[in-house]
């Protein structure tokens, strides 16, 4: 490949990281054949409350990164004030690499469903491939795609390997099941139910050592 090659990014709450996210990171970045997965960490994500701190939430994506080959993290969506917009992230990485770098975002399928109540989300897919990767419990049907996101679904959905350029694409997955999630994690640890498969040991260790989830 010639110039620099793709990246993806990963973004979450990640509260805490797990290995769902991870397998999704490994996922896309075999199936994309990207250079690196930038693992994103939303500061204030507007649509929801995260119960660990966004400094906690960090150090954990960063343990969790350390062991992973293909991995970074990006702290600048924790630096930025005010509430956590991707658009925001896309243009300070466009003009930080310019506008010939292909630059995936990488969803789950139950995220990418809400894609369109995302600040500026069309302004998000022509400065951005999508991918899309179903995960358990949301297999995507077209009939379950929303009304709005539909015709950018038609008009951009292509394989992984025959998307062009930098931006544009809406290309959708397929990886293996791994039923967890965070809230899964959450509520396990509350209730001392054990987690150890379900994240990265030093990750629980720090939730340990942190008395989070309690
Ligand atoms: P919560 O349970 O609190 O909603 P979550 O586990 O879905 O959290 P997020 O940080 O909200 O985690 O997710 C970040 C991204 O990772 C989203 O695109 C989401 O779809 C994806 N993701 C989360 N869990 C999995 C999983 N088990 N497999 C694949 N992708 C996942």
């Amino acid at each position: 490949m010639s110039g620099p090659g793709p990246l993806g990014v990963l973004g979450g709450t990640f509260d805490p990281v797990h290995a769902g996210h991870l397998a999704l990171a490994r996922e896309a970045r075999q199936q994309l054949e990207l250079e690196c997965v930038i693992l994103m960490p939303a500061g204030a994500p507007w649509q929801r409350q995260a119960e660990a701190s966004a400094q906690d939430r960090l150090a954990m994506v960063r343990l969790a990164a350390a062991t992973e080959p293909g991995l970074a993290v990006d702290d600048r969506e924790i630096r930025r004030a005010g509430p956590t917009y991707t658009i925001d992230t896309v243009r300070e990485l466009r003009a930080e690499w310019g506008d010939e770098r292909p630059l995936w975002v990488i969803l789950g399928a139950d995220a990418f469903l809400h894609l369109h109540t995302w600040h500026r989300w069309q302004e998000l897919l022509a400065q951005t491939h999508l991918a899309v990767f179903c995960r358990p419990g949301a297999p995507l049907e077209a009939e379950a795609i929303p009304l709005p996101l539909r015709p950018a679904c038609e008009a951009r959905r292509c394989a992984p390997a025959a998307a062009k350029g930098a931006a544009g694409s809406i290309a959708f997955c397929r990886m293996p099941m791994l039923d967890v999630s965070a809230t899964g994690i959450r509520a396990a640890l509350r209730s001392g139910r054990p987690a150890a498969d379900l994240l990265p040991r030093p990750v629980l260790d720090y939730i340990e050592t942190h008395q989070l989830y309690r």
